[in-house]
């Protein structure tokens, strides 16, 4: 009774006091000057779920939507088909970048749309006249051995045996470099193969009784399509959350410029089936990308588009307008950008993304926070403003998936990353050495303004570990908030429920590690 009487006080008291606490996404963004993520806080909310059950699906576009809200940006030194197929079985999609012929792009889409799990789509080939030698290059510089041989050294001509490690192990001669690959492989007859068309199943069933470590697969002629690993079959997972489209294939984007040979570009990108395509302009807003839009749409209604960048709301009308699918958000955010300081436009990233959003929701176009994304952190903060997808370039580049080789410097494992309006990047040549970059000048242009730097970055190992990571992560952050939900992390926010706070020039160093002499940051 006594109990009950002392509950009954707390609760009058706690109705007569204010419960009302940091600020509204509102109220954050409009106290002034535009905020980066560093710049504020979410406050925490009340748990009462466990985090593996937050759902984090979330739309692309109007008509894509995603498992988890990832995407990797079109950059040459991020996104190329093994990036985007990584992505895709995560949940998220990879949007195959334009610093290419497009012959090349379309090829990249369709290695995509054609991925099965399990095949080596691309393995690495060599012929009879190969030596051993070229087998222990190919060891020390991909890491495996296992290389099937044909007449030309090239996919999709005759097989005629394979070579593993068990056929160089116990050489005795060792003049490598005069040893023919065809006295020493396993020849035709005695290879174990399966025809084109066969599924993994059927492929893991012949690998597992044969009990060879490689499966040839080939096609009635004999010639070489792809091949099978059993160290791939031993670790093969599901990827229960994989972005597919509705015949089961994994989806991808590609992005493009506007121009009138972008037109072109479009047809073989859209003949490679890609899902999306992207408008790649850093001020998307011009009658250009317009025209385009309308273009696509009507040329190719089923295609999604997804225009920008923008970082107002003037911006965002006009694109919409023009039937774009999702809007692009930032201006100058992204790491290895210097459009901010050259060009002296843009828009700190989260007042962007924020107010863009804002507008767009009113009109069903989802957004997408691209650039300047760090950590977990940024990504919430990010979702936390409106954005419903992030895209990352940084993040993701120095991944086993990204393009271009690893190298060393002073011991530190460091792949390539580069903005695509680096003069590096839009330098680059094709084979027959014209410019291949069109990302940020026009003909007129005699002389170059770079708006990127190029650079390198430290090795992340797969993004087959590193995305679980950053999923995983973003739902602990959701249960931190006390929201079971992306779509209700928005909610909670446009219903002034999500509560933020600035944070002070010392809050922010309060909140990062210090006051240790030395430390080691291990993220997963
Ligand atoms: P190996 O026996 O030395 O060829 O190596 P393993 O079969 O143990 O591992 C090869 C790994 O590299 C597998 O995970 C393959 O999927 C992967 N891989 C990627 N590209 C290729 C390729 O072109 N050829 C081969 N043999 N493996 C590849
Ligand atoms: P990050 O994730 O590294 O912070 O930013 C990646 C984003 O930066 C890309 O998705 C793209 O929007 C943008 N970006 C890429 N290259 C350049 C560049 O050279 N200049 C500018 N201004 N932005 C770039």
């Amino acid at each position: 009774m006594n109990n009950v009487s002392h509950n009954d006080t707390n609760s009058k008291q706690n109705e007569a006091l204010d419960l009302e606490d940091g600020l509204t996404a509102k109220e954050l963004i409009n106290k002034g000057s535009g905020l980066t993520y560093n710049d504020f806080i979410i406050l925490p909310g009340y748990i009462d779920f466990p985090a593996d059950s937050v759902n984090l699906t979330s739309q692309l576009t109007k008509k894509i939507t995603l498992k988890a809200p990832l995407v990797s940006s079109p950059m040459d030194t991020v996104t190329e088909a093994e990036m985007a197929i990584a992505m895709a079985l995560c949940g998220g999609i990879g949007i195959i970048h334009h610093n290419c012929l497009p012959a090349y792009q379309a090829n990249e889409v369709s290695k995509v749309k054609k991925y099965k799990h399990g095949f080596i789509h691309n393995p690495l080939v060599l012929s009879p006249k190969h030596t051993v030698s070229d087998i222990l290059k190919v060891k020390k510089q991909h890491g495996f051995c296992g290389v099937p041989i044909t007449e030309t050294g090239k996919l999709g001509d005759k097989l005629v045996g394979i070579v593993t490690s068990r056929d160089i192990d116990f050489l005795e001669n060792t003049d490598y470099n005069n040893i023919k690959l065809e006295t020493i492989m396993t020849k035709l007859d005695n290879l174990v193969t399966a025809p084109s068309g066969v599924t993994l199943t059927e492929a893991n069933h012949i690998l597992e009784k044969s009990k060879k470590g490689k499966l040839p697969i080939v096609n009635n002629q004999g010639n070489l399509l792809a091949l099978m690993a059993r160290t791939d079959l031993k670790k093969a997972k599901n990827y229960p959350i994989a972005s597919k489209d509705d015949n089961k294939q994994l989806i991808v984007g590609a992005a493009l410029g506007t121009r009138e040979d972008d037109k072109e570009r479009l047809a073989l990108l859209a003949q490679a089936g890609v899902d999306v395509v992207v408008l790649d302009s850093s001020q998307g807003n011009s009658i250009y990308q317009i025209e385009m839009i309308k273009y696509i749409k009507q040329k190719y209604p089923g295609l999604q588009v997804i225009a920008g960048n923008v970082v107002t709301k003037k911006q965002a009308k006009n694109l919409i307008e023009a039937g774009a699918d999702a809007l692009r958000v930032g201006m100058g955010s992204g790491s290895i950008c210097i459009t901010q300081e050259v060009m002296a436009v843009g828009r700190p990233q989260a007042t962007a993304v924020y107010k863009v959003s804002e507008y767009a929701r009113h009109f069903g176009v989802p957004v997408i926070a691209d650039g300047g994304i760090q950590s977990i952190g940024h990504i919430i903060k990010a979702l936390s403003l409106g954005a419903s997808t992030v895209m990352m370039g940084s993040l993701l580049a120095g991944t086993s998936e990204a393009p271009g080789e690893y190298f060393f410097s002073d011991g530190v494992r460091l792949k390539k990353y580069r903005g695509m309006g680096s003069i590096e990047a839009m330098d680059r040549k094709d084979a027959e050495g014209a410019a291949m970059n069109r990302y940020f000048h026009n003909e007129a242009d005699k002389l170059k303004v770079a708006q990127g730097v190029s650079g390198s970055i430290v090795d992340k190992g797969s993004v087959l570990r590193f995305v679980p990571y950053l999923q995983c992560g973003i739902k602990h952050s959701c249960q931190d908030i006390g929201v079971r939900s992306l779509t209700d992390l928005r909610e909670a926010m446009y219903s002034d429920n999500l509560r933020f706070e600035l944070r002070s020039h010392s809050a922010q160093i309060e909140g990062n590690v210090h006051s240790l002499f030395s430390y080691e940051k291990r993220l997963f």
